[in-house]
């Protein structure tokens, strides 16, 4: 409750939905317990007197700001840039990187931790989610919250599910129901063979994760009977893929498109495998009378980071953090990210740079090839070559 809800909701609205104290079956579990939670209670004192939970906008405006310069350079270099397959490979890992560093703005407004207005923070998340990302953020809030309840649960974490490519527990053999799916998650031929494999497809088979993103969010959207701004959420998933296959048409060639979807999807398993590291090497079992920080330090794990590059992993190097706070923002551990903004900065102003060398140059060696001298003509195709 205390990682869940901001202080005006523990204050006011939670104490009409007491009923009476929960007691563990013995003893021993209960000074446990109490011991973890008693700590973690001292924890979210401190933080809150130290003002670690109220937003620092500026961090929000300069990620805004990162983020539009990213997809700014990705659709310019894509279109404009020199057509040639470096350009492609380069401008699609751009845009991979921006849908991965997109999905980190989207989390805290997910947790309404940005403007803590619901509304506001959810039209934003489907500004960031559903317009730039195409992933709708009510679908990923109904999982992710999921998921923070009820971390590495074989029956109800979604993010454990995923028969029949990948099974964490082998509780998932006996094929177990899903209370999130509300289906059976059946153990058949193919789980049995993906299954043997899974060690040496799992880094193949999450290149293409963002696709099953795309299918889960329309699903989400379409089919769900509970959908807060339905028609909101439809919209952005639509004027996202206006805007995407758009761009792709915009491309030189077909093999462009090709290498521009398929670097842009795979780039983004680096999120995929930032999730799921902290999480599937970590237990599945079911463990009674857990308090929440407590299951949290069971089930997920840190990951050793050197502060340079906290920028990059978004705060899900500190995963354990982010479970027990969860409505806390994470900008203080991930300042780094300026050096990210200077590098777009510097980046965009050499391709400027460049562009006006490449148009000199081109011009140049047109003037020259006009001249007919054919002590020139050398240097022309050389020239061409990069024009
Ligand atoms: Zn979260």
């Amino acid at each position: 409750m205390l990682a869940f809800h901001p202080i005006e909701v523990l204050q006011k609205r939670l104490p009409c939905f007491y009923v009476g104290d929960y007691l563990p079956s013995n003893e021993e579990k209960l000074s446990k317990r109490n011991e973890i939670a008693k700590d973690f209670r001292k924890l979210d004192t401190k933080l809150r007197s130290l003002g670690y939970y109220k937003t620092h906008m500026p961090f929000y405006y300069r990620e805004a700001l990162k983020l539009m310069t990213m997809w700014f350079i990705w659709v310019y270099m894509s279109i404009a840039g020199p057509n040639h397959v470096v350009n492609w490979i380069f401008s699609s890992l751009i845009g991979s990187f921006l849908w991965h560093q997109v999905a980190f703005v989207g989390h805290d407004l997910g947790h309404n931790g940005v403007t803590h207005n619901k509304y506001r923070d959810n039209l934003l998340g489907i500004l960031f989610g559903n317009i730039l990302g195409g992933v709708s953020i009510g679908w990923w809030k109904k999982s992710h919250n999921v998921h923070h309840i009820i971390t590495n649960s074989p029956e109800h974490d979604p993010d454990i599910q995923h028969m029949p490519f990948f099974a964490v527990s082998k509780r998932f053999l006996n094929s177990i129901y899903s209370t999130f799916h509300g289906k059976v998650l059946v153990f058949d031929n193919a789980a049995a063979f993906f299954l043997q494999y899974q060690h040496y497809l799992m880094y193949i088979i999450l290149m293409f994760g963002r696709y099953n993103l795309y299918l889960q969010s329309y699903l989400y959207v379409i089919r769900d009977t509970f959908v807060p701004y339905r028609s909101t959420e439809l919209f952005g998933l639509t004027l996202f893929w206006a805007w995407y296959l758009t761009f792709l048409s915009h491309l030189p060639s077909w093999s462009a498109v090709f290498i521009s979807m398929f670097i842009t999807h795979a780039g983004t398993l680096l999120l995929h495998v930032q999730i799921s590291v902290s999480h599937w090497s970590m237990s599945c079992d079911d463990v009674e009378d857990e308090g929440f920080a407590e299951k949290a330090l069971r089930t997920t794990m840190d990951v050793e980071c050197p502060p340079w590059l906290d920028w990059l992993h978004g705060g899900l190097q500190v995963k354990i953090p982010n479970f027990v706070i969860i409505i806390s923002l994470f900008f203080f551990l991930m300042f780094l990210d300026r050096f990210l903004l200077i590098f777009l900065i510097i980046f965009y102003f050499i391709r400027i740079f460049l562009n006006f060398y490449l148009q000199l140059v081109s011009s140049r060696s047109s003037f020259i090839s006009s001249t007919s001298s054919s002590q020139f003509k050398t240097c022309c195709s050389f020239c061409k070559r990069f024009c």
